[in-house]
Order: C-alpha cells, then sequence, then structure tokens
C-alpha cells in the first residue's frame, strides 16, 4: 500500500472494529513494525485501546463517535477526533479553552454519503465558529465515499470527489487553515488515485484482503499484469496477515444411515469419521456453513456435518485416516497446500470479508507469529 499510495501521502492504518478482528493489542506493534505512524480508530473506547498500544508515539485519530464526557480526554491526551457538527465543534472548543491545550480536530465534509459532515448550508457558519476559535488546532479535513468498491458507484464517487477539492478550496480562501486533506479508504486508493491527497485511512487492505473481487479486478488489470488474459495469473500484491486456528476435540465413528449433529440435515451413507471441533456460532463462525463450510485438516479439506452449533461443528474427516484428536484445524488460512479464504466461507454479500473478520470475538486469543 505504501509503493502504491506514494512517499508523500501519510498512510493510516484504520483498526476499528478492534483492528477488523485481528486484536488491535496485537496488530498495533506489527504495523509500527512497518513504519506506521498513524491509526484511526471508530470511538474513544477504541482510541484508550489503541493508546495502551502504540509505542512510538504515533497517531491516534477518531473518526466517529466520541461521547461528550470523552473530548476533555482526548484533548488532554492529544488525540485528534472527526467534527462533523455545531455541537461536537462547541464541545471541543470549550473543552480545550478550560484544559488550556488546542484540540487536534478533523472537519468532516458532507460530499454526497450524507451520513456524518458538515453540509452546503452549514459551511458559513463553519468558517466563522473556526476562525474565532483559538482553541481549535484544524488538523485535518475529511470526507468519506459511497461506495469506493463498486463500479456502478462510479459516478456518485466522481461527484463527491469533486465536491470535496471544491469545498476544500473554498475553505482555505475564506482564511481557514484546513492541515491535511483526506478521504480515501482502501478501495478509493486503489481505483481513484486521486483520491490519495495528503493521507489514506486504510482497513482491510493492510491486513491483506480485498475490499471486493470488483476492486482486486480493476487494480490487477490496471497495475500488475499484462492484461485480461494474464488477469487469473497475476499474483495477488495482498497478502493476508491473519490465521484462525484451533485443534480437533474429539474423534467418533458413526455407522452409515445414522443423522449427524442437531436435526435431521446431515445423514451418513457410509461408515464415517466425524471430528468434533470447538468452534461455533458464538465464535463468529457462521451459521450459513452448516453442511456447506469446510475446514483444513492434515492438509486436507473437512466438510461441516451438519449445523453449526453455538460452540461446536462437527466435521467430516472419514477421508483422513490420520486425523487424531488434537490435531491443528484450519478456519481461515493456509495448510500445506490448501488454503481457506475468508471470502470462501460464503460468497452471500460482497461486504463478507469485513463482516466476518470482525466477529471473531475478541477473547479469542491473538497470537504474532513469524
Ligand atoms: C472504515 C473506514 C475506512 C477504511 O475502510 P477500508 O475499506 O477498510 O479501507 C476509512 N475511512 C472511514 C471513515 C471508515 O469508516
Amino acid at each position: 500500500m505504501k509503493g502504491h499510495i506514494g512517499p508523500d501521502a501519510i498512510l493510516s492504518s484504520v483498526i476499528k472494529g478492534n483492528a477488523y478482528g485481528h486484536g488491535i493489542k496485537a496488530f498495533v506493534p506489527l504495523a509500527e513494525e512497518c513504519g506506521i505512524r498513524h491509526f484511526s480508530v471508530f470511538s474513544a473506547r477504541e482510541a484508550q485501546v489503541a493508546l495502551e498500544a502504540v509505542t512510538h508515539g504515533s497517531v491516534i485519530m477518531i473518526m466517529g463517535h466520541i461521547g461528550d464526557e470523552a473530548v476533555p480526554w482526548a484533548i488532554e491526551h492529544g488525540i485528534s477526533f472527526y467534527v462533523f457538527d455545531f455541537h461536537r465543534l462547541q464541545i471541543a472548543a470549550e473543552a480545550a479553552g478550560r484544559i488550556g491545550r488546542k484540540a487536534l480536530v478533523h472537519l468532516e465534509l458532507e460530499t454526497g454519503l450524507n451520513r456524518t459532515g458538515f453540509t452546503e448550508d452549514e459551511m458559513e457558519r463553519l468558517v466563522k465558529a473556526v476562525r474565532g476559535c483559538p482553541d481549535l488546532a484544524v488538523t485535518g479535513v475529511a470526507t468519506h465515499y459511497a461506495g469506493a468498491e463498486t463500479v456502478s458507484n462510479y459516478l456518485r464517487i466522481q461527484k463527491q470527489i469533486a465536491l470535496f477539492r471544491e469545498k476544500c478550496l473554498w475553505l482555505q480562501k475564506r482564511g481557514v487553515n484546513i492541515g491535511i486533506m483526506h478521504s480515501a479508504c482502501s478501495a478509493a486508493a486503489l481505483t481513484y488515485p486521486e483520491t490519495i491527497m495528503d493521507m489514506v485511512r486504510s482497513g482491510i487492505a493492510l491486513y491483506g484482503f480485498w475490499p471486493t473481487g470488483e476492486t482486486k479486478m480493476y487494480y490487477l488489470l490496471n497495475y500488475s499484469c499484462g492484461g485480461e488474459d494474464e488477469i487469473s495469473k497475476a499474483p495477488s500484491p495482498l497478502r493476508r496477515v491473519m490465521s484462525w486456528k484451533t485443534r480437533i476435540m474429539s474423534i467418533h465413528d458413526v455407522s452409515p444411515g445414522q443423522f449427524v449433529g442437531y436435526g435431521n440435515t446431515c445423514m451418513t451413507t457410509v461408515s464415517s469419521r466425524i471430528a468434533s471441533v470447538p468452534i461455533g456460532y458464538s465464535h463468529g463462525f457462521p451459521r450459513d456453513l452448516s453442511n456447506s463450510g469446510f475446514v483444513l485438516i492434515c492438509g486436507r479439506r473437512a466438510p461441516v456435518a451438519g449445523l453449526v452449533n453455538m460452540n461446536m461443528i462437527l466435521v467430516d474427516v472419514t477421508g483422513i485416516p490420520e486425523a487424531s484428536t488434537g490435531d491443528e484445524v484450519v478456519i481461515i488460512g493456509r495448510q500445506g497446500e490448501q488454503e481457506v479464504t475468508v471470502s470462501s466461507f460464503s460468497e452471500m454479500s460482497q461486504y463478507l470479508n469485513y463482516e466476518v473478520l470482525v466477529q471473531i470475538p475478541a477473547h479469542i486469543p491473538r497470537i504474532a507469529v513469524d
């Protein structure tokens, strides 16, 4: 990603959603080792966790929720945060005045997502409020795109890019020092390079996942392969950093004609070996994978047999006679020649990478390995 965005733009690692399931505490030091010095979180709560995890004085920026009561805390710790309405602006200014330290704010501008941000008719008032307030340091101006990962949003994104530039210029002309301009998420940076500006807020790609298949196709066609004929052979420049593993809990034999697990969704047709694996929907293993997902055991695919339970799945290891209790089970990741990708979990939603990752509960230990 650094190579793609160039040396002049800051690469902010987005670590909301517990670092997309990777664990903020485990991920932040690894990112810092790679030279990252800027982290974006959603909430003040996440900023607290991030603050404990950073060791290089990295910058932390809150892009979303910060309750009024947390604003003084953020200011005291030098944590920057989005301001997207006058309520937040006033709370920030007052707190900063009381504390005697400037609030580092990023003004979020509404450009077409219609979620948060200052709208067109609030701009005049915004200029007055910011210019008249010595307690606010405008560190940046930001906006967010309405789905840069899908080509059907092309026109909407183009309009947003133009409007964002226009609004930034407008602010500058009125004497507002806007700091850095930033708008790109992973998909925007990868498919609309003009959105890279002064900083890129990249989440999913830094964990090695494509925002969507479309983004991947577009990127490979434009940057890393010889054309459409080559696309299937082009190596993906992204490397997934997480794998998810457990061990076989127990194995037993089931004779032909028996139902396996709850209900009657799975019946053995031959003498079978069924392994129980201590992972279920309470761990974020999707229930949709009942009778359709698979895990890796001894370098081979073992299909899920029956329904995904709350804490367990049963998998068919009839074809893997050497499998035994205690063997490693790969839920996501590589084992031998085989790989389970997050997107192979299910093809049902284009945002599934994101959803599956963040549903891996925080209490499962994250271990950094070489
Ligand atoms: C989540 C988020 C990002 C990062 O998105 P990715 O698609 O994971 O790169 C960037 N900006 C904002 C405001 C976000 O909420």
